[in-house]
C-alpha cells in the first residue's frame, strides 16, 4: 500500500500541506493534495527534490504544473488510495468551509459593532479626531469580509469538484469490475467479493456456498452457429443467472462460458436447489437465431456446488467446486454435483 500513515500522522501532514497548497494557484483537488502530502510525508524524495527546485526558482505551481508533477512522480495511484484521499479531503474541506463561514459571521458582527461605535462617537461629538483611524478599520474589515467570502467560494468550488471526481472514481471502479458482454461481475470483481465474503464468514462462523457452472459443448455452438450467436447464448445464460440471484448473492462471468455464483447466506441444500432450478431453466429455454429466427439446439449447463469448510483458502474452495463441476461433465453433463466436504471425508477415511 502506498500510504501507511495512521490517522494522527496523516492529520499532521494535512496541517503541514494546507498552507503549502494555498501558496500556489492549483485547484485544491485530491491530485494537488497527493503531491503535497507526499512532499510533507517525506515518502517521495524525487518529488520533494522537484518541488524544492521549483520553490528555489520562485515558481508558483498552477494546475498544469501540479498535474505534471503528479504524473511524473506519483501517477498510477491505485483506485483505493485515490478514493481514500478524496474522501478524507472532502471531510477536511467541509471542516475548513465551516470555519470560513464562522470567520465570515464574526467579520460581519465586527463590522456591525464598528458601525455602532462610529454612530456612538458621532452622537457624543468625538468623531472628528478619530475619523482617519475609523475609516481605516472599516476599510480593513471590508477587505477581510471580501477575503473570507472569496475563500468560501473557492472552497465550495473545490468541494464540488472533488464530489465529481469521487463519482468518477466510483464509476471507474464499477466499470473495472463488470463484464462487458453480460453486465455480470467479472472475475476480478468475483475474487474480491469472495475474499470479503470469506473474511466475514470466518468472523461470523458461517458457511457460504459456491456454484460454478459451465455451458455444455459450447464449442459446438460456436462451430455450428458462429461466434456472434455464441455470444448471444452466453448473454442468455447470464440473464438466467441474474434472474436467480438476489440481495447479497454475486453472479459473475468467471471465464469464457463459465460462471460462478456466490451465496454468502444460503445453506448447502438451498444452493443445490438453486443450481438445479437454473439448470432446468436453461435446459427449457429457447434461444432464437437472429438471422432466420430458428431455435438454437438445446443449450444445457453443468454445475459444481460446494459449501465452504472452515480453514480452507479461497483457491481450495473454488477448486472443490470446480472438481464437482468436472464430475458433472464426466457423468454426462446437464447436471448438478455437490463437492465432498473435506472434513467429513477425513472422518470417514
Ligand atoms: P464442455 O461441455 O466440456 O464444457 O465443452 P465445451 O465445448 O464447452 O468446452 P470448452 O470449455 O473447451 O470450450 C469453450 C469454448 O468457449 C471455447 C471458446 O472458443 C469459447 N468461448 C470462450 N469465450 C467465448 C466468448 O466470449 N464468446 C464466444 N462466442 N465463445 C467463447
Ligand atoms: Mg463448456
Ligand atoms: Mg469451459
Amino acid at each position: 500500500m502506498r500510504y501507511t500513515e495512521d490517522a494522527t500522522k496523516s492529520a499532521e501532514y494535512l496541517r503541514q500541506a494546507i498552507p503549502m497548497m494555498s501558496r500556489h494557484t492549483a485547484p485544491l483537488n485530491p491530485m494537488t493534495y497527493a503531491v503535497w502530502y507526499e512532499v510533507v510525508a517525506g515518502i517521495n524524495p524525487a518529488l520533494a527534490a522537484a518541488v524544492e527546485e521549483s520553490n528555489r526558482k520562485g515558481e508558483v505551481l498552477d494546475s498544469s504544473m501540479t498535474a505534471s508533477l503528479f504524473r511524473r512522480f506519483i501517477a498510477e495511484i491505485d483506485e483505493e488510495s485515490a478514493q481514500r484521499i478524496s474522501d478524507g479531503f472532502q471531510r477536511v474541506l467541509a471542516g475548513i468551509s465551516q470555519s470560513a463561514s464562522v470567520a465570515g459571521d464574526q467579520a460581519n458582527r465586527f463590522s456591525e459593532s464598528l458601525a455602532l461605535w462610529d454612530q456612538g462617537l458621532n452622537e457624543v461629538g468625538m468623531r472628528s479626531g478619530l475619523q482617519a483611524g475609523i475609516d481605516r478599520m472599516r476599510g480593513d474589515t471590508q477587505d477581510m469580509q471580501g477575503a473570507v467570502a472569496d475563500l468560501a467560494t473557492r472552497l465550495e468550488d473545490s468541494r464540488r469538484e472533488i464530489e465529481v471526481l469521487r463519482q468518477e472514481v466510483s464509476r471507474a471502479r464499477e466499470d473495472a469490475l463488470a463484464d462487458g458482454l453480460t453486465g455480470l461481475v467479472n472475475r476480478r470483481g468475483f475474487d474480491m467479493a469472495l475474499a470479503t465474503c470469506l473474511e466475514q464468514a470466518v468472523a461470523a462462523g458461517k458457511s457460504p456456498c459456491l456454484l460454478i457452472t459451465d455451458i455444455d459443448h459450447f464449442k459446438k455452438v460456436n462451430d455450428v452457429y458462429g461466434h456472434l450467436m455464441g455470444d448471444r447464448v452466453i448473454r442468455a445464460v447470464a440473464h438466467v443467472l441474474k434472474q436467480n440471484v438476489k440481495g447479497k448473492d454475486t453472479a459473475a462471468r468467471y471465464g469464457g462460458e463459465e460462471f460462478a455464483i456466490l451465496l454468502p447466506d444460503t445453506p448447502l441444500r438451498g444452493a443445490q436447489s438453486l443450481a438445479e432450478s437454473i439448470r432446468a431453466t436453461v435446459e427449457n429455454a429457447r434461444i432464437k437465431r437472429t438471422d432466420n429466427n430458428e431455435t438454437v439446439a438445446r443449450i444445457t449447463v453443468s454445475f459444481g456446488v460446494a459449501a465452504y469448510t472452515p480453514g480452507e483458502s479461497a483457491i481450495e474452495f473454488i477448486e472443490r467446486a470446480d472438481k464437482a463441476l468436472y464430475e458433472s461433465k464426466h457423468a454426462g453433463r446437464n447436471r448438478v454435483t455437490t463437492a465432498i466436504d473435506p472434513a467429513r471425508y477425513a472422518q470417514a477415511a
